[in-house]
């Protein structure tokens, strides 16, 4: 079994974005040179997340909408006492910061709608995802 690590740098230009990163995570699994095996996507952020869906752009508008609706940008959160961005944590926390899926023959083995995004929810800003490839 074999282990290898990355970080994907993102730069990103708005203070909510979504980013798609399928292609970085398959390119990193095919550096690897792990054939089979589990892939992890980990932001080391507390205010960004990762998730798994369609890359359709009115349905990228939906969640978006969705997010504004459960956790409005102008929300009485206490957090903002401190540094005004309790919305960017909150959403953060309801999205998660990680998925893990498996991978064969080096390409994720997502679903034919499935795409993996990046989640900016308190930019514009520098990110780094950590990629965990486990596999042989
Ligand atoms: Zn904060």
């Amino acid at each position: 079994m074999l282990i290898i690590t990355e970080e994907l740098e993102l730069e990103t230009t708005d203070k909510v974005e979504i980013v798609e990163i399928t292609s970085n995570i398959n390119a990193a699994i095919a550096e690897s040179g792990i054939r089979k095996g589990l892939v992890n996507i980990y932001s080391k952020h507390s205010t960004s997340g990762v998730f798994i869906n369609e890359n359709e752009s009115g349905l990228l508008d939906d969640f978006m909408d969705a997010i504004q609706l459960i956790v409005p940008t102008n929300g009485n959160f206490q957090h903002n006492r401190i540094d005004n961005n309790a919305d960017s944590h909150l959403r953060s926390f309801l999205i998660g910061c990680n998925e893990t899926i498996p991978f064969e023959e080096a390409k994720m083995s997502l679903g034919t709608w499935q795409s993996v995004f990046f989640l900016e929810f308190d930019g514009p800003r520098t990110r780094h995802i950590k990629i965990t490839i486990i596999g042989e």
